[in-house]
């Protein structure tokens, strides 16, 4: 995949002197650097922008987080208050937006900030999560990178990875999650990550991912990176989500697990996620603008109780029930769950729902230890 070049760089002064910012900066030489106090009046001046998105994601922000970094994952709630199975997941968020493409991608229509920013105080990050470590020994995280940002789309300028991995491998009772649909695991393959880290790829058929996956890695390229992952002794996991309906859907993920199954050992997979592909209404109009071809906002979507839209019931307990098959064919023992699904979906595909959020996320923990 082509590396990311940002058009501008604007580093704000609090963040001058952090090894990250120092790294952006020693691999971006070209880039003229424009020192901020802060991020305000460039929100101003993106609101004068349309369209926004294009512009701002070539704009890359080193800023200072200044609230908390680590939060649960925010698992979808109905209107009801009923909400869907979470794996009870934290998340850490390092980063904000991505300048790959996805037409599909929530980040479209979620993000009050529109540029790439990268949160360059990684000390306070390490720290925060020290505290919470240590408040809460009985607890078990399982933390991920990759909710408002590509875990590791950006790594070969910021080198993020590092301190993160060398942390976590200090840890008792956490295991870090890089999501990405990235093939950039160079800084990663000499750390002594001591199977704290585990690194996992969202993955869909190429005819998806060539279509509507834009800027990222190939299918293939992002099983090279596995294999190397594997090689350099990580935990590798895969999360095929969004799923996508489309006529030969099911030859082609298929194929897809049969590939992932060929060339990377079942032992070494420590989980694989499914979910359905989900939008809301503004979501869908953006695509429509943005990718006009796009087949995505031609799919039969229904409104579900927590306002997304999403595949009618029996369709998405078809591709679900086909594909967890297909999987255990291959392993019966991986841990699989269902992203954002509800309890009776869950039942539906593995005959039960977890009795609680803390059970299911035991059970994909107990695949590391
Ligand atoms: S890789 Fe992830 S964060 Fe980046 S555009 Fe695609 S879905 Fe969005």
């Amino acid at each position: 995949m082509k590396p990311y070049k940002p058009e501008r760089l604007f580093v704000e002064r609090s963040v001058e002197d952090s090894p990250i910012t120092q790294n952006v900066l020693m691999r971006l030489p070209a880039v003229a650097v424009e020192q901020i106090d802060s991020t305000h009046s460039l929100l101003e001046e993106s609101q004068h922008w349309n369209p926004t998105i294009p512009r701002a994601k070539r704009w890359l922000i080193l800023a200072r987080h200044k609230g908390h970094f680590f939060k649960p994952c925010p698992a979808s709630r109905t209107k009801q208050g009923a909400k869907t199975v979470c794996c009870n997941y934290f998340v850490i968020n390092y980063a904000s937006n991505c300048h790959m493409e996805c037409s599909y991608c929530y980040l479209q229509s979620y993000l009050n900030f529109p540029y790439l920013i990268v949160y360059a105080n990684c000390q306070d990050l390490l720290s925060e999560l020290q505290t919470t470590f240590a408040e809460n020994p009985h607890h078990f995280f399982r933390i991920g990178t990759g909710e408002l940002a590509d875990s590791l789309a950006l790594d070969p300028l910021t080198s993020y990875s590092v301190p993160l991995v060398e942390f976590f491998a200090g840890q008792k009772n956490a295991v870090l999650e890089f999501q990405t649909k990235s093939n950039y695991i160079e800084n990663l393959l000499n750390l002594d990550h001591r199977r704290k880290t585990v690194v996992s790829w969202s993955m869909n058929p190429p005819f998806i991912q060539e279509r509507e996956e834009h800027k990222t890695a190939t299918i293939g390229e992002r099983l090279w990176a596995a294999e190397r992952c594997v090689q350099a002794g990580y935990p590798v996991a895969f999360h095929l989500d969004p799923l996508i309906f489309y006529a030969t859907w099911e030859t082609d993920y298929r194929n897809l697990i049969e590939e992932i199954f060929e060339r990377i050992p079942a032992d070494s997979i420590s989980w694989i996620s499914l979910g359905s592909l989900r939008m809301t209404t503004l979501l869908k109009e953006i695509i429509r603008e943005r990718f006009p071809n796009s087949f995505l906002p031609l799919g039969e979507l229904v409104p579900s109780q927590d306002g997304k839209m999403r595949y009618f019931k029996p369709i998405r307990v078809l591709m679900y029930q086909k594909i967890l098959g297909w999987i255990r064919a291959q392993d019966p023992r991986i841990p699989i769950y269902a992203c954002m699904e509800t309890p009776d979906v869950w039942t539906k595909v593995f005959q039960s729902a977890p009795l609680e959020e803390k059970e299911l996320g035991e059970t994909v923990i107990r695949s590391l230890v």
